[in-house]
Formats: structure tokens, C-alpha cells, sequence
């Protein structure tokens, strides 16, 4: 049987170092980090995103300003708060959430975010700047993944990695940074054709795709690491049910390691958005990052 990567227990060890490091910048530099959420409408799932940030953030020690807009607001006036943020000197994280209405376009709404406070890492700056080998702030989702597959198999040099899902969110991310730790990376998608084929191949999966139970345990290698990014709301039994993309029944008797769904790569996101708010704001400060 596979084991079961903890990333509640992972997040949770991130988030406490994170607070440790908050509390020094606090103490020796004076200031404090500061994340501002822009949640635009009333969707129930970005509502409760928010509410979740929001909450960890101040458990990090951290400000934390939470900008709720009709759902009628116009793109003139979400640009024109993401400006005022961009200027506010104790702002030094801007997220907005997604999806917007639509009479707003997200793409000039994210390309209007400081690409120095962007901590979603979805700015053009930034995704260049992960895709040329710069530092820069990096989407929170894979970073988290990457984070997890880590922590089970060390460095990554040389492993052949598949990444199913092809979005700018979470697999193209996910797979520069695979391919910056010196994996063979490949990129499935939905045109792939023999997608078993494919995965069957990878030491490392990493399946971000948005189908419940898509991936079985008769693709993978085994002994094969499995982060499984989906999260799927299924009906089961009559109840509702999260589930991820991978089949966790059939995957964990194959594959090395695997994380489960929920509590596997779902609560990294929050943490490595915490995390990109310090770095975002030691970079404004001009001073090192704490070490964590
Ligand atoms: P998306 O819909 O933007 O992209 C899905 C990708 O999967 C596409 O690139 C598509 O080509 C590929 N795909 C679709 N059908 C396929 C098939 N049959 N075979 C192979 N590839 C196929 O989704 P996304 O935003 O990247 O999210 C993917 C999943 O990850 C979703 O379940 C989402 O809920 C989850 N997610 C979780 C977190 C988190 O853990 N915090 C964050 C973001 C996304």
C-alpha cells in the first residue's frame, strides 16, 4: 500500500514556520506583512476561499483586508481598488479572487496587479520570469505539489515527471518548476493519446485536471509518487463527496506514495500563499527572507 502524504500535517509545519518568521520581521524590522483579498459577487466556494485566507493569514501574524464587491461592479472600479492597493505601502500582497463576473475581464484585472505584490503568481512578469529560471513569485497550488513530492522523494534531478492538465493555474506552473529541479518532464492534456501509456512512463505524477477518479491504479508504474491537484464534488451514496482526479482506491495499491483528497495538496494552497506574502514583502523591504 502507498503512503499517504500528510499535506495537512506538511501545510500546518509551513504555516508555523511561517508565523516564526512573520513574528522576527516584526520584532527586528518593525513591520508587518499585509495581504489584501479582493472577493468581487457572491460565489459560495470563492466565499468560503476567502473567508479561509483571511483566517490564516491573521493566524500568521499577519494584516489581512478583505475587499467584498457586488457582483455588479463594474471593471472600472475592481481596477481601479486594485490601484489604490498597488500604491498602499502596508499592501504587500494583492489576490484577487477567481472567477470574476463576467462583464470583467480577469486577464486586464491580473495584468493590473503590481507584478511585486502579485502573490498568485499569474501575472505575465511573473510566469516569464518562472519560465527564464528567475526568482519571482509562482502560482501557490503547484508550488505546494512540488513542495509535497519533495518532502517524499528528495531532490527530483533526473525523475521522469507527467503532468496531466495543461492550465496556467496549475499544470504549465507545476511543470517549470518540475522542469527547474531537473525532471524529464511531459505535459498531458486532453488531446494526448494514450494517456496510460503516457503516465505509466512517470516516476512522478502530478494530475491536475478537473475529472473525479480519472487516472487508475492500472496506469501507473509502480512504486510511482502521485500528488493528485483535483478536487472533484461527486454525489456518492446519496451524499456529497470530494474526490481527486486520481482513483485513490485502485492508485494506492500501486503507486510509492500519494496524496489523498481531501487533505493532501488542497491545504498547501493557503500556506504557499502565506508564504509568497512574506517573500513579497521582504522583497518591498529590501531585507532577506527570514529562515524558516
Ligand atoms: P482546468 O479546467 O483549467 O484545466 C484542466 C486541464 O486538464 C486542461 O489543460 C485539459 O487539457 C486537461 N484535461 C481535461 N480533460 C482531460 C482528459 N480527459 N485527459 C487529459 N487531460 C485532460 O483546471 P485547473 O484549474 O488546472 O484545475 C484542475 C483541478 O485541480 C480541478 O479539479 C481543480 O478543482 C483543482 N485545483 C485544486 C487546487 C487546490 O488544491 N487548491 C487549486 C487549483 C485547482
Amino acid at each position: 500500500m502507498a503512503k499517504v502524504i500528510d499535506g495537512k500535517a506538511f501545510a500546518e509545519g509551513l504555516r508555523g514556520r511561517i508565523a516564526r518568521a512573520v513574528e522576527t520581521l516584526k520584532t527586528r524590522h518593525g513591520f508587518t506583512p499585509g495581504l489584501a483579498v479582493v472577493l468581487v459577487g457572491e460565489d459560495p466556494a470563492s466565499k468560503v476561499y476567502v473567508a479561509n485566507k483571511a483566517r490564516q493569514t491573521v493566524e500568521a501574524g499577519m494584516n489581512s483586508w478583505e475587499h467584498k464587491l457586488a457582483a455588479e461592479t463594474s471593471e472600472a472600479d475592481v481596477l481601479a481598488l486594485v490601484e489604490k492597493l498597488n500604491s498602499d505601502p502596508a499592501v504587500h500582497g494583492i489576490l484577487v479572487q477567481l472567477p470574476l463576473p463576467r462583464q470583467i475581464d480577469s486577464m486586464k484585472v491580473l495584468a493590473a496587479i503590481s507584478p511585486a505584490k502579485d502573490v498568485d503568481g499569474f501575472h505575465v512578469v511573473n510566469v516569464g520570469k518562472l519560465s527564464t529560471g528567475q526568482d519571482s513569485l509562482v502560482p501557490c497550488t503547484p508550488v505546494g505539489s512540488v513542495m509535497l513530492a519533495k518532502a517524499v522523494l528528495g531532490p527530483l534531478d533526473g525523475l521522469e515527471a507527467v503532468v496531466i492538465g495543461r492550465s496556467n493555474i496549475v499544470g504549465k506552473p507545476v511543470a517549470q518548476l518540475l522542469l527547474a529541479e531537473n525532471c524529464t518532464v511531459t505535459i498531458a492534456h486532453s488531446k494526448t493519446r494514450d494517456l496510460p501509456g503516457v503516465v505509466r512512463r512517470a516516476d512522478l505524477v502530478i494530475a491536475a485536471v478537473g475529472r473525479p477518479e480519472m487516472v487508475k491504479g492500472d496506469w501507473l508504474k509502480p512504486g510511482a509518487t502521485v500528488i493528485d491537484v483535483g478536487i472533484n464534488r461527486i454525489e456518492r451514496g446519496g451524499k456529497g463527496k470530494l474526490v481527486g482526479d486520481c482513483d485513490y482506491a485502485s492508485c494506492e495499491k500501486v503507486a510509492g506514495a500519494i496524496t489523498p483528497v481531501p487533505g493532501g495538496v488542497g491545504p498547501m494552497t493557503i500556506a504557499c500563499l502565506l508564504y509568497n506574502t512574506l517573500k513579497a514583502a521582504c522583497a518591498a523591504r529590501g531585507i532577506d527572507q527570514p529562515a524558516m
